[in-house]
């Protein structure tokens, strides 16, 4: 007879004893490395009053925090696992790089979240780096000792990015022909107040020529190449993002990134990660909340009995717990089709989308359980649910993810 640790009819939800060690370990390293810190930093962490300066930014000592956890968890083997070893990584599977997402956004909103690599981290994108680019670019980004950023939105092109009008022409007159000259704005891209160089995506060759989806180009751009403009508070990750401005930025050949005018391409072959990996947040982030939900709501008392006593509360719960686990479904069988060599298209946006709506009802069911605690800044649950409402846009809101289910379904 099968047993629980064994596929029955190819079906298997065992966790493996290599994923339980990663856990195991995950978690002290959190204990020993992350917790000690935000003690240390006190309320210039837990304060978003005074995490982040008069313009928004993270105060020095905030983002001096954030980086000894990232170049700590590189050396010990976490920061980016999921590359292959020949860059540093540690070549673990989708399922076990969902499974590491997932745990490490159950210790909440705090430095832990920077323990894996975000979109300041190396990208599958940035593995197509070739010759010098490896040693300068990629490498360091692996060990945490360079960060980076995704520029692709601009002020005209967000969901409908392949209509950026950021240019990159080839210089006119330049003795060796082989330079590129990059003008346009960009606008919310994910660190760049604080990267070391960013990946701007560029037309090279006009949509007429090139296609929708051909045409664009990825290069690496330096800091002191670009400029920083107005930071784009978003509600939930203050200090984070910001616009771009290239103004006559040149860059030599080395600097482009993957093949001329197929960066559009190369990106979107790395979509399903950016959505396993987000879904996998969502659904960390809600189990934790589910957790502070269901201990408030047995011992708080309203009316002479715990309130958990009363439906209108214990059904809350109950639902998130239902939809949380139903999410966690799809994103376990998203990871493992992708290591099965799927492209999984639908099914990453099915997920993205379950996933972080759920996250989303679980955040607001909480504060709600909460009461006016649930309200008070002393708590995570507003960050929560900023968090979760921020996730449903980022990497493709709602309407898109759903546009790409009703395409793949081969609805009309
Ligand atoms: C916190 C944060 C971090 C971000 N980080 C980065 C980053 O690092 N790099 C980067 O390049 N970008 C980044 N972005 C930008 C993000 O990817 C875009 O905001 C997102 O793609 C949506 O684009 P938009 O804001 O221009 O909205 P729009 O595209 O203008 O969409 C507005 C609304 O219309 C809907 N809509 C648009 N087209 C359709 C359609 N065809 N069918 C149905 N509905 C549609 C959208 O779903 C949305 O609800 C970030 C954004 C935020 C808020």
């Amino acid at each position: 007879m099968a047993t629980q640790d064994t596929a029955t009819d190819g079906v298997s939800f065992a966790e493996p004893e290599e994923w339980r060690l990663v856990r195991s370990s995950l978690d002290e390293f959190v204990e020993r490395e992350v917790r000690p810190l935000e003690d240390d930093l006190g309320e210039s962490w837990s304060n978003p009053r005074v995490r982040h300066d008069a313009d928004g930014r993270y105060v020095d000592e905030a983002l001096e925090a954030i980086e000894t956890v990232r170049r700590k968890s590189a050396a010990a083997g976490f920061y980016a696992m999921n590359l292959p070893q020949e860059y540093g990584g540690e070549d673990v599977s989708n399922v076990t790089w969902y499974r590491a997402k997932r745990h490490v956004a159950s210790h909440g909103t705090g430095l832990a979240s920077h323990v894996l690599a975000g979109p300041e981290g190396p990208k599958p994108l940035l593995a197509n780096a070739e010759g010098d680019q490896v040693e300068e670019y990629l490498k360091p980004v692996v060990r945490a000792e360079k960060s980076t950023g995704f520029a692709q939105t601009e002020p005209g092109a967000g969901s409908d990015s392949p209509n950026m009008q950021t240019r990159a022409e080839r210089a006119s007159g330049h003795a060796d022909g082989d330079e590129w000259v990059l003008n346009g704005t960009k606008q919310w891209i994910t660190n760049a107040p604080y990267a070391d160089f960013l990946q701007v995506f560029a037309r090279t060759t006009p949509q007429e020529e090139a296609g929708r989806y051909g045409g664009i180009t990825c290069f690496l751009v330096e800091d002191d190449e670009y400029d920083v403009g107005t930071l784009n508070n978003a509600v939930g990750s203050v200090g984070l993002q910001a616009e771009v401005h290239l103004d006559d930025v040149r860059v030599g050949e080395d600097r482009v990134l993957g093949e001329v005018d197929d960066a559009f391409y190369e990106a979107m072959g790395f979509l399903s990660l950016g959505r396993l990996e987000l879904g996998a947040e969502a659904v960390g982030h809600a189990n934790h909340l589910l957790e502070l939900g269901t201990e408030y709501a047995n011992d708080r008392e309203a009316f002479g009995r715990p309130i958990g006593t009363f439906q209108g509360i214990s059904h809350k719960l109950a639902r998130g717990r239902a939809n949380v686990d139903a999410a966690d479904a799809l994103g376990l069988r998203l990871a493992w089709q992708m290591d099965g060599g799927e492209d999984a298209i639908q099914e990453a946006s099915s997920f993205k989308w379950f996933a972080t709506n759920a996250y989303w009802q679980v955040a607001d069911d909480v504060v709600q359980v909460h009461g006016g605690n649930g309200l008070s800044e002393e708590n995570p649950f507003m960050d929560h649910l900023h968090l979760a409402r921020l996730l449903r846009i980022v990497e493709g809101a709602d309407e898109i993810q759903l546009n790409t289910v009703a395409k793949q379904m081969g609805v009309q």
